[in-house]
C-alpha cells in the first residue's frame, strides 16, 4: 500500500496498458538498451529472420514488460506474456512452448524464480528450438523430441547476476535498465498526462519527477493521486505548488521518501546520533519487521546517499541530517 513502491498494483496495471509506449521511437530514456535493441531489431528485419532472444535487467518499474511488447510490435509479431513463478513444472512450459507460433515473442518475467527442470527444459528450447517431452515415469520414461518454430525469448530479471549462466550466455543481447533522470522522467510524464487528458505545468512535472525515485511506475502513479487532488482542491491543473501539496497529503517528501523511509532516518538521527546502529534495533524503534527496513526502506536510502550499512551497523550520511534539517552532533573532542 506504499505509493512510492515500485511494484505495480492493479489500479497501476489498469492505467499502464493505456499509457505504454507502442514502439521504440515512443519509449523515453534508456538510450543505449533503445539504441542496441533497435540494431538487433533491425538487422533481423532485414534478415527476414527471428531476432535473438533478450535478456532485459533492472529494478521493477523501469519499462522491461513495456519493451518486450514493444520487441513484439517492431517485428510484427505476437507476445505470449507469462512469469518464471508461474512455471512451476518443465510441463507448464513444454506446454507453452509448444504452443508458439513462428516468430512470436515468449516474454518471461522474473525468469530467475523458474524452476530447475523447466530452467534446463529452456537451454535446449532457446539454442536449438527443440525440447524433450518426458512421457511415463521411472525405468520406462521417454524422451519424445518435439520441434518447435523459431522464437524469440524475452527474459526480464531484477538483476541479471542472478541468472545460472549456461541461462544467460543463451541471450544474444542483454539490455541493463537504469533508473531515469529526472529530465527523462518530465517527459514520461508530459506524455502520459497528454494521454489521460490533463493540464500539467512544465515546472508541475518536474516537482513530481523529483519524488518519484527514477522509476516511470512510480511518477504516473504520482500523477493520478496529484490528479485527484488537483481536480477535488482546484480547478484540475497541475502546478507546482499542487503536485507539491498533493504529494505532503500522501507523504511522499521532495526528494521521494515516504512515511517509512522518513521514519528510520529519524529514529537513526534523534534516536541515535547517526548510527553506527544495528538493523535489528534499527526496526524495534520504527515499529517495523527487519526485514521491511532492510527491503523496503533501505535500498532506496542506500541509493540517495542517505544512509551507509558499514560491519557496525547503519549509519546517517551528511546529506541525511541535512534533508531532515537536523544539524548533526558536534564530534566529541580530540
Ligand atoms: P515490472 O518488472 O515490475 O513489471 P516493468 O519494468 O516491466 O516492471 P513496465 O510495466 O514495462 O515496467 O512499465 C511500467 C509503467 O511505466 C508502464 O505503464 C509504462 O507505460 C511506463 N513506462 C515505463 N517505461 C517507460 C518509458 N520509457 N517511457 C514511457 N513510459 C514508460
Amino acid at each position: 500500500d506504499r505509493l512510492v513502491t515500485a511494484a505495480a498494483d492493479g489500479e497501476d496495471r489498469a492505467v499502464e496498458a493505456a499509457l505504454r509506449p507502442k514502439d521504440l521511437a515512443e519509449f523515453i530514456g534508456q538510450e543505449r538498451v533503445r539504441e542496441q535493441l533497435s540494431l538487433v531489431l533491425q538487422a533481423a528485419r532485414q534478415r527476414g529472420a527471428t531476432p535473438d532472444h533478450v535478456l532485459l535487467s533492472g529494478p521493477p518499474g523501469l519499462g522491461k514488460t513495456t519493451l518486450s511488447m514493444i520487441i513484439a510490435a517492431e517485428m510484427n509479431a505476437p507476445i505470449r506474456i507469462t512469469s518464471g513463478p508461474a512455471i512451476q513444472h518443465a510441463g507448464d512450459l513444454a506446454a507453452i512452448l509448444s504452443s508458439l507460433t513462428e516468430g512470436e515473442v515468449l516474454f518471461l518475467d522474473e525468469i530467475h524464480r523458474m524452476s530447475r527442470p523447466a530452467e534446463e527444459m529452456l537451454y535446449m528450447a532457446m539454442e536449438d528450438f527443440r525440447v524433450d517431452v518426458i512421457v511415463g515415469k521411472g525405468p520406462g520414461a521417454t524422451a519424445i523430441p518435439l520441434e518447435l518454430p523459431p522464437f524469440t525469448l524475452v527474459g526480464a530479471t531484477t538483476r541479471a547476476g542472478l541468472l545460472p549462466p549456461p541461462l544467460r550466455d543463451r541471450f544474444g543481447f542483454t539490455g541493463h535498465m537504469e533508473f531515469y533522470a529526472p529530465a527523462e522522467l518530465e517527459r514520461v510524464l508530459h506524455r502520459s498526462a497528454r494521454l489521460l487528458d490533463l493540464d500539467i505545468d512544465p515546472a508541475g512535472a518536474a516537482e513530481i519527477a523529483g519524488r518519484s525515485r527514477g522509476t516511470p511506475r512510480i511518477a504516473n502513479r504520482l500523477l493520478r493521486r496529484v490528479r485527484d487532488y488537483a481536480q477535488v482542491k482546484h480547478d484540475g491543473r497541475i502546478t507546482p505548488e499542487i503536485a507539491a501539496q498533493a504529494l505532503d497529503v500522501y507523504e511522499v517528501d521532495g526528494r521521494g521518501l515516504d512515511r517509512l523511509d522518513r521514519a528510520v532516518l529519524d529514529v537513526l538521527l534523534r534516536l541515535f546520533g547517526g548510527g553506527p546502529v544495528g538493523l535489528s534495533t534499527l526496526a524495534v524503534a520504527v515499529g517495523e519487521e527487519s526485514e521491511t527496513v532492510e527491503e523496503v526502506a533501505e535500498p532506496f536510502l542506500v541509493r540517495e546517499g542517505l544512509l551507509a550499512r558499514t560491519p557496525r551497523g547503519r549509519i546517517a550520511t551528511a546529506a541525511a541530517w541535512q534533508h531532515l534539517g537536523l544539524t548533526p552532533p558536534a564530534a566529541p573532542p580530540g
